[in-house]
């Protein structure tokens, strides 16, 4: 039985201290932290695991430092211990980086303001980082020939973080935290609504694969929802004085605009800050900022000419960028919390705080807003909250987050080396499965065919393949090309279909299953496209 139906099995059969709904990162987060802490844990998402905002945003990992302009310094300085905090905590997949950043002349602060903000910023953060630099427009010319100097005045230089691997990579490696310490996860399950009975919430959940309903028994509820929050609360009863609203956004993904391994930053004709953020040999540029009434969205050609245009403004390519080179598209919504008498009002939209906000209600806790960044902070209390609600924390004093120690690391690299596993390739074992990649190279020395690499691009190998069946909840084919991987956004439709060793690998995943998976991918990326093109 694959461990999604066991898990399944699981949540009809018994009862538990938390249902989280919602594994985005805020859900994924809190679960890890819940059930690192000791607490009986179900999860659960009625799509796959960071299947909605979390899938899309920058991939950066970072203290703000255009809030700083809304002089929000204690939501900045917050973030920026977070940032250290992952950084430190993940030291293999949440990196430091450069941010560098052009300086227009039209801008609406002078080079040596913002070179200045740069310090306050980096004195903010601890001064973790690298220090800032200053540039002229002759180095800018020298050295990032990609830039358009046109109306550049120099630059300026300062570090933040980013993440190796795609977000979802990084909210899925919450949930095999939360599940390595017990808690009950499943994708595709949808919560249609809570309700108090004598002993605590019971929720009804639809299996939206085997379309079977039933109730899920928890004390305490924490709704994860994302986007969704508001709705969730109103099929619950809840009644909260915080709310959503939602702000579109897109990011398009080109081959490699430069090979330095550093953020361009920009300010769009809109003012806003605008990234192209290396994505391996690839680069993802954006983003865009737009007021939607509605959390499901998707790419319009709006949205693409916006990027096009601007990025073709501030770069100077041997070619303008065009509709035919973008590879792949990024789009959620930021769900920017509000409180509630205040959300008709037509406050400066771009303005609105990106901070998080967690109301509890009777043994029922609501997430609303927050960033990736925020994540630890968002685990850390919605555990306070839940010990407050009488949730049994048996072990309170343990650390729920990072990786594995160094000492581990290192003993699992020189175990790959002597099997002749190329560094990187290790590096990334590493970061996607921490102590369990000790797994992947067992099943090697079981097994020598299942050192065979399939898909180059991304050094994925065959036992990869077998680990993720049995292990990662890969429910459908979209799970595993958007998700557990990034492969659908380094690589084109066309690519993915005619890519032997990721059939191979689709194969192995859903050895039953195989064509309505491979059929259903690509019909339903095809109509998306469709859909998005009119
Ligand atoms: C364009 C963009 C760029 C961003 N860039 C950054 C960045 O660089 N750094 C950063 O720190 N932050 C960034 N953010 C913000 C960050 O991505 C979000 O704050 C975060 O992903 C929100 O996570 P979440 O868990 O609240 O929501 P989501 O990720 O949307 O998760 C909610 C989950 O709940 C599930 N769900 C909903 N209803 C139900 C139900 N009834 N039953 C079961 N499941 C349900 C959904 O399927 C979904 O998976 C960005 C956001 C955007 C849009």
């Amino acid at each position: 039985m694959s461990l999604r139906n066991t898990n399944i099995d699981k949540l009809q059969q018994e009862n538990f201290d938390v249902l989280v709904i919602g594994g985005g990162i805020n859900g994924a987060s809190c679960a890890a932290a819940l059930a690192g802490k000791g607490a009986k844990v179900a999860v659960i998402d009625r799509a796959d695991f960071a299947s909605e905002t979390s899938q899309a945003s920058s991939n950066l990992v970072w203290g703000g430092i255009k809030y700083l302009e809304g002089l929000e310094f204690s939501l900045v300085r917050k973030l920026c211990l977070s940032r250290n905090k992952l950084c430190r905590s993940f030291p293999s997949s949440v990196r430091e980086i450069r941010f560098f950043t052009a300086h227009n002349r039209n801008t609406r602060h002078p080079r040596f303001f913002l070179y200045l903000g740069t310090w306050l910023y980096w004195l903010i953060g601890n001064g973790f980082t690298k220090k800032p630099s200053i540039f002229s427009k002759k180095f800018v010319e020298k050295k990032h020939t990609v830039i358009n100097t046109q109306n550049c005045s120099g630059a300026i230089e300062y570090s933040d973080a980013y993440l190796m691997d795609n977000d979802s990579r990084f909210v899925f490696n919450f949930i095999s935290s939360a599940m390595r310490q017990g808690a009950i996860c499943a994708n595709y399950v949808e919560a249609e609504g809570s309700s108090q009975e004598e002993n605590g919430w019971s929720t009804v959940v639809k299996d939206l694969q085997g379309g079977r309903s039933f109730r899920i028994r928890s004390k305490l509820i924490v709704n994860a929802c994302g986007p969704h929050v508001d709705f969730y609360n109103q099929n619950s009863g809840q009644k909260t004085k915080h709310q959503h609203i939602f702000s579109k956004g897109v990011h398009i993904i080109v081959d490699q605009i430069t090979p330095a391994q550093k953020v361009l930053t920009f300010f769009a004709n809109d003012g806003r800050m605008f990234f192209v953020v290396p994505m391996g040999d690839k680069s993802c540029i954006g983003t865009t900022d737009t007021k939607v009434a509605e959390p499901k969205t998707h790419v319009t050609q709006e949205d693409r000419d916006f990027i096009l245009q601007n990025i073709n403004a501030l770069l100077c390519l041997e070619k303008p960028l065009t509709h035919n080179d973008i590879i792949s598209e990024r789009c959620g919504v930021r769900p920017l919390v509000v409180e509630k008498r205040e959300a008709d009002q037509a406050a400066d939209w771009l303005k609105l705080s990106r901070k998080h906000i967690i109301e509890v209600g009777d043994n029922f806790i609501s997430i609303f807003g927050g960033k990736l960044t925020d994540c630890l902070n968002v685990g850390n209390e919605v555990v306070r909250f839940a010990e407050q609600c009488g949730v049994n924390l048996s072990h309170s004093a343990r650390r729920w987050y990072g990786e594995s120690s160094k000492q581990c690391r290192d003993t699992f690299f020189y175990q790959a080396q002597v099997l002749k596993i190329p560094g990187k390739h290790a590096k990334r074992w590493w970061r996607f499965y921490d102590i369990d990649a000790f797994e992947l190279l067992a099943n090697i020395r079981r097994d020598c065919h299942l050192q065979e690499l399939l898909i180059p691009e991304i050094g994925y190998y065959r036992c990869e393949a077998e680990f993720m069946r049995k292990r990662e909840i890969v429910t459908k084919l979209s799970d595993f090309l958007r998700r557990r991987t990034n492969l659908a956004m380094i690589m084109n439709e066309e690519t993915l279909r005619n890519h032997l060793g990721i059939k191979e690998v689709t194969k192995l995943l859903f050895p039953k299953t195989f064509e309505q998976q491979w059929q259903e991918y690509f019909s339903v990326t095809a109509n998306d496209n469709l859909r998005a093109s009119k």
